[in-house]
């Protein structure tokens, strides 16, 4: 059994000492299976500090949260396919005293960590053997003032470097307050998107994501969030819905395009639109909208008239700005010769889009079936390159729409 990996220096002084005084002083506990390699949980515990290792085979999105009264440590893992377990009665001396995992809904499966005493979470992140989360003593104070609103807490988010503090409250960003931009790589799970000689677009813009993610942190006037940072299926709605919940300023989809006839290269911005503004744009849209119907998800739901009405309303401005934005994309990527093709900003009824209230464009990178695009998208540089077209868009775009939307609110 493969110890974990302590990060912190102080307590790998505490736990060396505690196994070599008292071995029966660290505390290791197993839900199913007894405590073989077949465990899902297991608990350490040592001075002042509690890992808790949850096996799973993959990482998937995650969120963590607390709740007081009483005081728990609350685990969501989106995707989880878990057995059900409970943690055995006696966790003495912990400041754990019990752990309980199961599903939480369809698609969610959550962990519920009881605390004996009050606790914060220092640490919880993937690792090869599964899931960490370390916790530290804190003061009962300290824990009330941290518990509850999950809205603190994101989905996905752990492959992007740093922290990512998301500003509260409704969003009206002043100048040079950071942007929350949303970045969605397409499919994912069970969805691979277009295909070409071994090459899957679900791959590609994960890669894509993850590059241009990092390049928007360092810029420090973005805040990147990844709808999906692993190989997981997301619903198209789920994804508005996430962008929606965390409030993000700017919705991007990243997607790959495939032709089977003729010939097409480089890149192509879309935007939201019933109509579409062109045959091959409403293919295109068919064929993105189709995730959904492959993973069996349901379609309904569109809401009651008056719903729709108000909604449509948002829409409208929404739109405008979304055409805004995709029209500095294309800008910038017509800047670089041969990395766009005519016709590049094109609007259909992509139902990722659909964000009443967020301006949001998808991208398709290029064209799995064109050899020179599939060697630049192949290529280290690739995700840097239109990770600075994406950027310096973004730029224009959002000072222009800064000044416009104060205009409006005069
Ligand atoms: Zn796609």
């Amino acid at each position: 059994m493969r110890l974990p990996t302590f990060r912190r220096e102080g307590f790998i002084i505490g736990f060396t000492l505690l196994c070599a005084v008292v071995a029966a002083a660290t505390w290791l506990f197993a839900i199913q299976g007894g405590g073989d390699e077949s465990s899902v949980i297991r608990v350490d515990s040592g001075w002042g500090e509690t890992e808790i290792t949850a096996r799973l085979e993959r990482p998937v999105s995650y969120r963590v949260f607390t709740l007081d009264d009483p005081r728990r440590v609350v685990v969501d893992f989106e995707q989880g396919a878990w057995p059900e377990g409970s943690a055995p009665a006696a966790l003495d001396g912990s400041m754990v005293s019990g752990v309980r995992i199961g599903l939480f809904r369809p698609g969610t499966a959550r962990m519920v960590v009881d605390l004996a005493e009050p606790a914060r979470v220092e640490t919880a992140l993937f690792e090869e053997d599964g899931f960490h989360l370390t916790l530290e003593d804190t003061s009962a104070s300290a824990f009330t003032a941290a518990a509850g609103a999950p809205e603190q807490s994101l989905w996905g988010t752990r492959n992007l470097p740093g922290s990512l503090a998301l500003p509260r409250g409704p969003r009206l960003p002043a100048p040079g307050e950071p942007l929350v931009v949303m970045l969605d790589p397409g499919h994912g799970g069970i969805d691979p998107g277009a295909m070409r000689d071994g090459l899957m677009e679900k791959d590609i813009v994960l890669r894509a994501a993850r590059t241009i993610g990092a390049a928007l942190e360092a810029t420090g006037r973005y805040i990147p969030v990844l709808t999906r940072s692993d190989d997981t299926f997301l619903p198209l709605d789920a994804r508005v819905e996430e962008a929606r919940r965390i409030r993000a300023d700017v919705f991007i989809s990243l997607h790959v395009n495939t032709v089977t006839v003729g010939q097409a290269q480089g890149v192509s911005v879309y935007s939201l639109s019933e109509t579409a503004s062109d045959k091959a744009a409403a293919r295109i849209a068919a064929l993105e909208n189709r995730a959904d119907i492959l993973a069996g998800v349901d379609l309904e739901g569109e809401g009651s008239t008056v719903a729709r009405i108000l909604v449509d309303m948002a829409q409208r401005e929404t739109n405008a700005r979304s055409r805004a934005l995709a029209a500095a994309l294309v800008q910038k990527f017509d800047a670089k010769d041969g990395a766009i093709r005519s016709n590049p900003h094109r609007e259909a009824g992509f139902r990722v889009l659909k964000a009443p209230d967020i301006p949001s464009v998808l991208i398709e990178l290029g064209f799995l079936s064109d050899p020179e695009d599939r060697a630049r998208m192949q290529s280290a540089a690739w995700g840097e390159g239109v990770a600075r077209e994406i950027i310096a868009a973004l730029d224009t775009w959002a000072e222009a729409d800064r000044a416009a939307r104060a205009l409006v609110r005069h």
